[in-house]
């Protein structure tokens, strides 16, 4: 099998299943610039003086407010921070990009609404606009003027995006007459530009630009569980006429602008649900170090510091995965010549990392629901009342795991799309999957204990054995089910569960080995967060390859694979109790998320 310790500094997408990667070249938070560090300060100071102050305002829906917001962010610069210099933006780096993202999420209302603009309109159109549409709309979009929407579900098509229903008719001067209608749309209410998606001449996807004055009208505010200061409405069309030069890309190209745009929205959202565990840590440890029950602070309660210690963990293990990813994009893109003016290098990287931005989804939105949930728990009572701020984060952020794609919809994508690559030829899984079985089949081969030396040793040696047991379930899936592996949804879960568990682990360890390396403080902090972060995957990776295995085979052949996986999983529990505390004393004593 291909773990080697030779490996290219800038992976494939996916290549991290099949190889190691070295600490020195992953991007970790720690490796930020001071001009990183500068964007996060200001979009800080931003959100703290404008936005958090008027949080009641905007949950009354002043949309007007909303807008006035938009600008005063895109006069920061905020908006403009993917958009190249040309086109009147600042051309920076995705790290930026996440540094922004992450600092937004503490409004997580009007992080959908600058989502919505920022991510969902203002990207495509930077990646897929032609010139003409860049000069006519970027101008506004980027100064706020115009606030834009991204308009693809509609009542019957959700997840089954392709499936709209909303028609497009050519018309003999090349225009659109528009019909259909859109449900649950960000900035509905009041957006002034809409991408929107729609079956031109009855089967052909296409994505056009709509202006609010050709004739679109909102629906009725939703009444929704969360974001009560972000609008969502529906989106009628009758009869709205669509100049010709309005289509996006090209027609029936639309599934290219709906799934790459996606690919980029889903990293962003992983960003903001880590920035969202950032602040709801600080407010736990707060909360934990000033309410005393029988005479002593929550916080020194051994079951408190384990829901910390918890919550700093999971957190750690999902930033380390973002900010990797980040780095991966930016190394991509600036090894592929192009013209600054181009978007076709940032596409081609979100595709080539699209897996990477599946999991990010995931885990991101599954990581901050765990910690708001636990933050309420903390809070206890006073968790359930608004007179705290816990109970609406925990409204707020539930709709992370529904949108971008379901979680269930990206555990579907992250096995897919890697098989998909293994039998494109693009990762070598399939031999990568045939050798591991022979080797399997002979004499145990474990790395000796002196293949592996140095910090946090057992837990890279654990993190290849992770990969194994996955090349393992992922080789007997495509050997049992073949191309009918798409129907076995149950096996899919839990394959994405062991992949996103394996890159999880691997970049929380490769960033505390850096940490360590470099002697950055707290550098004991990380390898607590890393090695917890292991030895707890072991346990769910055993968890999901037995489901998985037992499955797909019985009797004998189940038993010698168990045998198989028993030796591959053998992993020492460490003290999780005695890291866990250490990170929620660390966590309360800095009143905030100790490993920033
Ligand atoms: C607050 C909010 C804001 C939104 N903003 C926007 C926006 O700006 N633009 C926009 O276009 N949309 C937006 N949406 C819509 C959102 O993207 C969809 O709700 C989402 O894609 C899920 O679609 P659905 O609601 O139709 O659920 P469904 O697709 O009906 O899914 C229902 C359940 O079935 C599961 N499921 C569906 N298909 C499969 C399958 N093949 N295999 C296994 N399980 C499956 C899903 O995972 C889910 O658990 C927003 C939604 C909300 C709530």
């Amino acid at each position: 099998m291909m773990l080697t310790t030779t490996e290219p500094t800038i992976l494939r997408g996916g290549e991290w299943l099949l190889q190691p990667s070295e600490a020195d070249a992953v991007f970790t938070p720690e490796r930020v610039t001071d001009e990183h560090r500068l964007i996060r300060r200001t979009a800080e100071q931003f959100v703290d003086n404008e936005v958090l102050p008027k949080l009641e305002q905007l949950e009354q829906k002043d949309w007007a407010l909303s807008r006035d917001l938009v600008k005063r962010a895109a006069g920061l610069g905020l908006l403009g921070v993917d958009v190249p210099e040309a086109y009147g933006g600042l051309g920076l780096d995705k790290v930026t990009s996440l540094v922004v993202s992450e600092t937004l999420a503490r409004a997580a209302s009007f992080g959908a609404t600058f989502g919505a603009h920022a991510n969902l309109t203002i990207v495509p159109l930077v990646l897929f606009g032609t010139e003409a549409q860049k000069q006519k709309y970027l101008p506004g979009l980027l100064s706020g003027e115009i606030i834009g929407a991204y308009a693809l579900s509609e009542t019957g098509s959700g997840s089954d995006a392709l499936g709209a229903r909303t028609k497009a008719t050519r018309q003999p001067d090349g225009s659109f007459l528009l019909n259909g209608e859109k449900m649950w749309i960000t900035n509905g209410g009041f957006a002034d530009l809409f991408v929107v998606f729609c079956k031109v001449d009855g089967d052909q996807f296409t994505a056009l630009l709509v202006e609010r004055g050709f004739g679109v009208k909102s629906g009725k505010e939703e009444h929704k569980t969360g974001l009560h200061g972000s609008s969502t409405t529906a989106l009628v069309f009758q009869d709205v006429r669509v100049p010709a030069d309005n289509v996006l890309s090209e027609v029936g190209k639309g599934h290219k602008v709906a799934f790459n745009v996606l690919n980029f929205a889903r990293f962003k959202l992983g960003a903001m649900c880590s920035g969202g565990a950032h602040s709801a840590i600080a407010e736990s440890a707060k909360y934990a170090a000033a309410r005393r029950q029988f005479g002593q602070p929550i916080a020194s309660f051994g079951a408190i510091k384990h829901k910390i210690g918890e919550m700093v963990v999971r957190t750690y293990a999902v930033e380390s995965l973002l900010y990797r990813i980040a780095g991966l994009v930016d190394a991509r893109i600036a090894a592929t010549p192009h013209d600054a003016t181009d978007g076709s290098a940032a596409l081609a990287a979100f595709e080539e990392y699209a897996v990477e931005a599946s999991i990010a989804k995931v885990a991101g939105s599954e990581t901050l629901n765990y910690v708001l949930d636990e933050n309420i728990q903390i809070h206890g009572g006073n968790g359930y009342v608004r007179d705290y701020p816990a109970e609406r984060h925990f409204r707020d952020a539930r709709v992370n795991r529904i949108f971008e794609g379901t979680n269930e919809i990206n555990r579907l994508l992250i096995p897919g799309m890697l098989i998909r690559r293994a039998v494109k030829g693009d990762l070598p899984l399939i031999p990568a999957a045939k050798a591991l079985q022979e080797e399997l089949l002979g004499p145990p081969s474990m790395p000796a204990p002196g293949d592996v030396d140095g910090v946090l040793a057992d837990e890279r040696r654990a993190i290849m054995s992770f990969k194994k047991t996955a090349l393992m379930v992922f080789g007997l899936a495509m050997q049992t089910y073949g191309a009918k592996l798409t129907d076995e949804q149950e096996v899919l879960m839990h394959m994405a569960d062991i992949a996103i568990d394996v890159y999880s682990a691997e970049s929380a360890t490769l960033r505390a080995q850096a940490a360590s390396g470099k002697n950055v403080p707290r550098a004991a902090l990380h390898v607590d967060a890393a090695r917890v972060f292991v030895n707890d995957a072991a346990l769910r990776i055993d968890a999901s390859a037995r489901q998985a295995l037992a499955a797909m085979v019985d009797g004998d052949t189940l038993r010698t694979m168990l045998a198989a996986l028993r030796r591959l999983l053998k992993v020492t529990p460490i003290n999780t109790v005695a890291a866990r505390r250490r990170l929620a004393d660390a966590t309360v004593e800095r009143a905030g998320y100790p490993l920033a």
